[in-house]
């Protein structure tokens, strides 16, 4: 049955982590609770033999220069590592540049990479451009391939298998598993997008090299930052990222890694009623007449949703809902257009409720059938009261009655 997975069973689990650590040492006589915000740029050495060491401690978390990250920074790097079961995290400036820095670090002239189909549009863009024009090719897959179709798409010179999952507009979620298998078997690194999944997936436990992370989203959770960070596993994975996360001047500002740890205090609370909100409304619009379908891992009828019961301990706040064959595109907007509780605008992940259609060819198109579908929103849960959320999309459906 749908509902019975408990989706916050993950997320309340976290809340000791998240609590504890980044912290100064606990019961430490005048030790402030919180760590103190530390901006700059130079630091001082005592000598300048001293300094020549410490520049060589680039891959230990230190604090060096400003450029290669603050303390708060490496507080951050350490909890986001172990909320995702990693040996080392870089923080960046942005969710896309957790996507691209390692797509940068891992990639050279002359090879190949695979995608999924349900990729994050601004990843397929760079892809598409700044990729191709430093020579590596890319091929979409269909993000519920089967091992032999990944497998023959894979080429000698494939060195980076691409998963996003659950594909944050499409919403199948992917056997990272047998993806694993598949990269390992030809020589090819797996990066995972696992923005959706941090805490409730654990990538290194079903073979993922380097996990991605929009610290944007859940952690800092207040829609007042922009931040990403990466995972490795192996030292040899993390001297590859860090390098190259130096050169490309990859840091994310002390006050927006500040901010992001004080957003990781309350990630578990916050998505624990997020997550419920959500799988409630998705219930209540699966049950409307103007819904076709509700894209959600915990509901069975979404593809990848026996993966998604085996491999994560929770759900997100974020699903999609595809609308009845019969009503437009037009009357879509419109019922967008009246919602009152939900804001209207990109990203996901803050305290506040948002809509935003979708579009891209992969939603046109049932996962399965092939069958045109109808157009498509998708819903990213906040923390208003569930029922006063069901009662604005009630009340924004009562346009279907005369606009179709
Ligand atoms: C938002 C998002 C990103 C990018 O994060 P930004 O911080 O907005 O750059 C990357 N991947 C996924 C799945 C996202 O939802």
């Amino acid at each position: 049955m749908d509902a019975e997975f408990p989706v916050s069973k993950g997320w309340e689990k976290l809340s000791s982590t998240l609590t504890r650590q980044g912290r100064p040492p606990q019961n430490e006589e005048g030790a402030p609770v919180n760590l103190p915000l530390t901006r700059g740029s130079t630091v001082l050495f005592p000598s300048l033999d001293a300094m020549q060491k410490q520049g060589h401690r680039r891959y230990d978390h230190e604090y060096i220069y400003g450029a290669m990250g603050t303390p708060v920074q490496h507080e951050l790097e350490k909890i986001i590592a172990s909320l995702e079961g990693g040996t080392d995290c870089q923080i960046v400036s942005s969710g896309l540049a957790a996507c691209t820095t390692p797509l940068l670090a891992f990639l050279k002239a002359g090879d190949h990479c695979l995608l999924p189909d349900s990729v994050y549009g601004p990843t397929r863009r760079f892809a598409e451009t700044l990729l191709k024009r430093f020579g590596v090719t890319t091929t979409y897959y269909p993000p519920c391939a089967d091992a032999a179709t990944i497998q023959s798409l894979m080429q000698p010179n494939t060195r980076v298998l691409f998963a996003e999952s659950p594909g944050s507009h499409t919403f199948e979620v992917q056997d990272m598993s047998m993806l694993a298998s598949v990269a390992h078997a030809g020589q090819a690194k797996l990066m995972l997008d696992n923005t959706w999944g941090l805490g409730i997936f654990a990538p290194f436990k079903h073979g993922v090299d380097i996990s991605i992370q929009a610290l944007t989203k859940y952690p800092s959770g207040h829609s007042d930052v922009i931040a990403g960070a990466v995972t490795v596993n192996t030292q040899e994975d993390w001297h590859m990222l860090r390098d190259a996360s130096i050169q490309l001047g990859q840091l994310a500002s002390p006050d927006d890694c500040w901010l992001t740890l004080r957003g990781l205090r309350t990630m578990g609370v916050r998505l624990a009623h997020q997550s419920r909100a959500a799988l409630q409304i998705a219930h209540w619009l699966k049950n409307r007449p103007e819904v076709a379908r509700v894209l959600h891992p915990a509901l069975s009828d979404c593809p990848g949703h026996e993966i998604w019961k085996r491999d994560f301990t929770g759900a997100g706040s974020l699903f999609g809902v595809v609308l009845s064959p019969q009503i437009s595109q037009h009357a879509m907007e419109t019922m967008i257009d009246s919602l009152k509780t939900f804001g209207i605008g990109a990203s996901w992940g803050g305290y506040e409720s948002l809509v935003l259609p979708t579009s891209g060819g992969i939603i046109r198109k049932h996962p399965v059938t092939g069958a045109p579908q109808g157009p498509a929103f998708r819903l990213q849960i906040g923390l208003e009261c569930p029922t006063d959320l069901q009662d604005d999309l009630a009340q924004a459906f009562e346009i279907f009655k005369t606009a179709v």
